[in-house]
């Protein structure tokens, strides 16, 4: 995650507040297309719009909070990372990031796969038409009742995290006459530059059998040795929010380096890898993210590189982007409630959701940014802090921001950015009503998850 500590400083207040800032931009209406969904825009009378709908009209419809997502856009990132890989390698769309019935239907429709990790989204997946041959089940424990539905489902891929799982999975398919194919999850060592909680390669963690002391050969050479198992490739993931390609150079070529290993023990030549998910986004206008045409070359070359070298056909690829293509395409619209000025600090600005609809800030210290939407301003920046309605001081939607000094309780707010990993990590604190998922397309726009009710939240409350 990017930090940088603009040179120029906050321009309000002669004591310096903690934390990190950048300076105001230099307009506050601008709406750098680095952040924003492809079809935002800021209309002739100030107030923006997307899909060429108008925000005000969409509070007004759905109500706030409300995750608003580009469908346009959502698509247009699907078929360019399925254009950039081309016919000899696959896509599977990370379910976690951002997953429902809709969404399956438009990945199905543009040629992606799919990646689950639980039973409940395996299950939204099937609901809603996707082949099972194209879904891939992922996970460090999964249930035996999690493997059995998947294997009866006829899924195309299921990877091993486990020698315990490598039995159970094998066991399920024997029982119901299968032979289910499996990759192994293997960790390379790499340490992906990015929060702690989410780089998940070096070894020191939960995910994967290691490279490094011999774990992952033992996999392949107890995987190799089960009827009911087909071991069709090798699978690492190095973390998330990565702009550097650098660590997956390294983890291509020690994936390459076990195929060579097993090639040379075994005579079996393994037909895929996976390179797992994990590519960046532009939070801010900070980050630099890489087009997934050039991710596409330099994983494609150099997996055909140290193939040459180690002798190896090239095997199939495939990789696993679920920030990458959904993560851009929504805003968080919100209503200002309250707004507090602390003398020589910062305005604190509360809106009518937080960390219930976005726990990035909180759990990673993820950085977002913020612009007032309804309407535009000239008036003055004002360094502020954009907070929710929740019973936490760590209840941060975007921790340093400048907005308009006229801004006014009643005026809507969207944080740009949110459609990975903030409705999926949504949560009911305070007994807060999840926000829908509104969709928008070429002037139309409707739920694809609708709002939480009270009824909802009493149905599960049986005492
Ligand atoms: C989370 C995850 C992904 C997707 O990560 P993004 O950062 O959303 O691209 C891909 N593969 C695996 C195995 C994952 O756990």
């Amino acid at each position: 995650m990017s930090r940088s500590a603009h040179p120029a400083g906050p321009r309000h207040g002669d004591v310096l507040p903690e934390g990190h800032f950048t300076a105001p931009p230099a307009d506050l209406n601008a709406l750098d297309p680095r952040v924003w969904a492809q079809s935002v825009e800021r209309g002739g009378e100030g107030a923006v719009a997307v899909g060429g709908l108008d925000v005000r009209a969409l509070a007004e419809e759905f109500g706030t909070p409300a995750y608003v997502m580009d469908e346009g856009d959502f698509r247009a990132r699907c078929r360019a990372w399925r254009d950039a890989f081309g016919p000899d390698a696959d896509v599977f769309y990370a379910g976690k990031a951002f997953l429902s019935r809709a969404v399956v239907r438009w990945l199905h429709e543009e040629g992606l796969n799919l990646d689950v990790c639980s039973g409940g989204e395996l299950a939204t997946a099937l609901a809603a038409g996707m082949p099972p041959e194209r879904i891939a089940l992922h996970g460090n424990n999964k249930s035996t009742e999690e493997i059995a539905r998947a294997i009866e489902a006829g899924v195309g891929r299921i990877v091993l995290d486990s020698f315990q799982e490598i039995a159970r999975v094998a066991h399920v398919a024997r029982g119901l006459g299968r032979r289910q194919p499996v990759q192994i999850r293997v960790t390379v060592g790499v340490e992906a530059h990015t929060h702690e909680f989410i780089a998940t390669a070096h070894e020191d963690q939960k995910f994967g059998l290691a490279l490094a002391g011999g774990q992952a050969a033992e996999a392949v050479r107890r995987v190799l040795g089960l009827e009911s198992l087909e071991l069709t490739g090798i699978h690492s993931h190095i973390g998330s929010q990565i702009f550097d390609m650098a660590g997956f150079e390294v983890s291509a070529r020690r994936v390459v380096g076990l195929l060579t290993e097993v090639r040379d023990e075994h005579g079996v030549e393994l037909p895929e890898i996976d390179l797992g998910g994990g590519l960046g986004i532009a939070y801010t206008p900070e980050d630099d993210p890489r087009e997934p045409h050039e991710i596409a070359k330099a994983l494609g070359d150099i997996v055909t590189r140290e193939c040459e070298a180690a002798g190896l056909a090239v095997p199939r690829l495939s990789v696993e982007p679920g920030r990458a293509i959904v993560g851009p395409t929504a805003f968080t619209l919100y209503e200002v409630g309250t707004l507090k000025e602390l003398e020589g600090l910062r305005t604190y600005v509360s809106v009518d959701g937080g960390m219930s609809d976005n726990i990035r800030t909180a759990l990673y210290d993820a950085e977002y940014t913020v612009a007032l939407v309804s309407r535009s301003s000239e008036a003055e920046p004002m360094l502020s802090r954009v907070v929710g309605k929740h019973c936490e001081s760590g209840d941060i939607v975007v921790r340093d921001a400048f907005l308009p000094a006229d801004l006014a309780p009643g005026d809507l707010l969207a944080v740009p950015a949110t459609g990975a990993y903030c409705r999926s990590m949504a949560s009911n604190y305070n007994h807060a009503l999840r926000p829908p998922v509104v969709a928008v397309r070429d002037g139309q726009a409707r739920e694809i998850v609708r709002r939480e009710t009270e009824e909802d939240l009493l149905r599960l409350d049986v005492g």
